[in-house]
């Protein structure tokens, strides 16, 4: 069980200013890291400070209100309160990220073939963070990455931990099983499995498909889109993999 740590336990300054313009319900929470260099401390007396040091470099440096994420984990089990509930991000890259997404940041780091290692004490504090912004500050299920709203790395080798629903407090078990019935078109395919798909294509991946369970040439573009994110085949079918790699 993570342990939770609040802002005047790690010695945060105040914000300069509140912003409340959130609106989670229709996002949900993206995961970071620090891109580039590997960052995890081996002591967990050293974490505090980490943290401090990120928020003077985001309040300094980049001249913002506060440090931008909503919650800070490290790899021994402990969640750092950021921005907290309810309060908008400027983590995720773009206006529609920080609007409809929190964000929290693992304390590791790294990039290709030289990544901190990733410890279950850092994945559950990733479920105890993203379950307070959830059941106290509103956001929906849907947990994706940095990289889902703009072109960067991060995060990382959390990233398939991401697609795979390691870091989901819901976990990836609770998919419903594959149709049996491959979707693809020409001609327009109807099911009613392909709603149960577009829907979780919206509030997973960050589509915005119609919910009319009519597989066509937008539904075909998503799954190609998907399928290249997921490593997969790309060939615009929803066969098992794809459908795994949606609910995943
Ligand atoms: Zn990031
Ligand atoms: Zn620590």
């Amino acid at each position: 069980m993570a342990t939770f740590v609040t802002r005047a336990q790690w010695g945060a300054r105040a914000r300069r200013s509140s912003n409340t313009n959130i609106t989670p319900a229709g996002g949900g929470v993206s995961v970071h890291h620090v891109d580039g260099v590997r960052v995890a401390r081996t002591n967990h007396a050293d974490c505090a400070g980490q943290v401090r040091g990120i928020q003077n470099h985001h309040m300094d440096t980049n001249g913002w209100t506060d440090v931008a994420y909503s919650h800070l984990v490290c790899v021994h089990g402990y969640v750092f309160e950021g921005r907290g509930e309810g309060q908008r991000t400027a983590a995720n890259g773009t206006n529609p990220g920080n609007q409809n997404w929190y964000a929290v940041c693992g304390l590791t780091g790294g990039s290709a073939s030289n990544y901190d290692p990733i410890t279950p004490e850092l994945i559950d504090a990733f479920h105890m963070a993203i379950s307070r912004l959830r059941s106290s500050g509103g956001a929906a299920n849907a947990v994706n990455g940095h990289r889902d709203h703009v072109a960067t790395t991060c995060p990382g080798n959390l990233y398939p931990l991401v697609q795979d629903g390691t870091l989901n407090p819901g976990g990836g078990g609770g998919a419903p099983a594959w149709p049996g019935v491959y979707f693809r078109q020409p001609p327009v395919m109807n099911h009613a499995s392909v709603g149960s798909w577009q829907s979780r294509m919206n509030s997973a991946h960050g589509f915005s498909l119609a919910v009319d369970s009519s597989y066509g040439p937008a539904s075909d573009s998503a799954c190609r889109t998907l399928q290249s994110r997921a490593g997969l085949v790309v060939d615009g079918v929803v066969g098992p993999d794809t459908w795994n790699a949606t609910f995943g």
